[in-house]
């Protein structure tokens, strides 16, 4: 019994059970049943995927060919976060003229590119954001905060995926790069 006492007590103090504390926004529509809080070096806190990568049956976006039935292709992941979320640099990047995308990604995306490692991450629906064109931000730089420009579904993150200087059509499945790990 002793023991039992003792393994409810380390649980509590590890935080087994229960859920991260998360703050909830009552737009939020998950088109995922994985329920798992990921952790990801490009945001503060653990939070859940709203919409994930691909073909998905969200309103939000006109039948694919690719999908079956009368799904759309989604070609980035969004994360669901509460409004004004810091956002950091899990990599070295340039910031990029975010001029090339159009409404769907809100006021002010963000547009980074990493030569090197051979991507742009767009990162859509924010608003305010602490780095300019020309910019090179650092690993764990805060450059920007979650927000709801342009979605319909409240506070998130729309993680992007591409090709340096690829558009739309190279956009793949982020995951690896996001380095989500679930808590
Ligand atoms: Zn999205």
């Amino acid at each position: 019994m002793r023991a039992f006492g003792v393994l409810v007590a380390l649980a509590a103090v590890l935080g087994l059970g229960a859920p991260p504390a998360q703050a909830i926004d009552p737009d939020w529509v998950f088109y995922s049943s994985d329920r798992h809080h990921y952790a990801s070096p490009w945001y503060a806190g653990a939070h859940r995927i709203m919409v994930p990568f691909g073909c998905n049956s969200a309103p939000y976006y006109d039948h694919d060919p690719r999908c079956p039935g009368d799904q759309g292709f989604h070609h980035g992941l969004d994360v669901a976060m509460p409004c004004g979320t810091r956002l950091y640099a899990a990599r070295r990047a340039k910031v990029i003229d975010n001029a090339s995308l159009g409404p769907a990604y809100g006021e002010n995306p963000v547009l980074l590119r990493n030569r090197k490692l051979g991507w742009d991450l767009v990162i859509g629906h924010t608003r305010k954001v602490f780095v300019r064109p020309g910019d090179t931000v650092h690993r764990g730089d805060v450059f920007a905060r979650v927000s709801d420009s342009g979605a319909p579904d409240g506070c998130h993150l729309h993680f992007e995926q591409r090709a340096v200087a690829g558009g739309l059509a190279t956009a793949v499945w982020p995951r690896p790069l996001l380095g989500l790990v679930a808590r």
